[in-house]
């Protein structure tokens, strides 16, 4: 399938989405050649998962499929430019390219607004609005302590 077919997929599954009692998002994981991995929509409020996100949800169904934790050599189409939660899990994803129909300003306009957070992003966490604190460093590190030393590790 060409870029603007898998585009067009995306941007159906996102008015299936709205028929269907969902947010307005779709997305669709494919190879370079344009083969179809995966294919999903917004599902916080059906699943009762905030982090349902059409690009979280199809990232966990191509990964699943696929067998691995690292989708390079596949793109994402996404019917609307990703947050920072799904910006975030597409480069862990390793995803080679990302393409989007609508923009931030375009979900903002219909009540997504994730300007907010990308505010937040720019803060020192002292100073968001999500109060945050270090707690017992001291004993956390020992993980972080326990993975250096650690010799069959899978590092990702
Ligand atoms: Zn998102």
């Amino acid at each position: 399938m060409t870029k603007e077919e898998l585009m067009r997929k995306a941007i159906e599954l996102s008015k299936e989405s709205v028929a269907n009692g969902g947010g307005p998002f779709g997305a669709v994981i494919a190879t370079k050649e344009g083969e179809i991995v995966a294919a999903g929509t917004n599902r916080v409020t059906s699943s009762c998962d905030p982090t349902a996100h059409a690009e979280v949800s199809t990232i966990r169904e191509a990964a699943a499929k696929l067998g691995t934790f690292n989708l390079s050599g596949h793109v994402i189409y996404t019917s609307c430019e990703p947050c920072p939660m799904c910006l975030g899990a597409i480069y862990w994803a390793r995803l080679d390219r990302m393409y989007y129909g609508n923009n931030k300003t375009d979900a903002k306009n219909i009540g997504f607004d994730d300007s907010f957070i990308y505010d937040e992003l720019e803060l020192n966490p002292t100073e968001r609005q999500l109060p945050s604190e270090v707690l017992l460093h001291d004993e956390a590190i020992k993980a972080f302590e326990a993975w250096t030393a650690k010799e069959d590790k899978v590092e990702y």
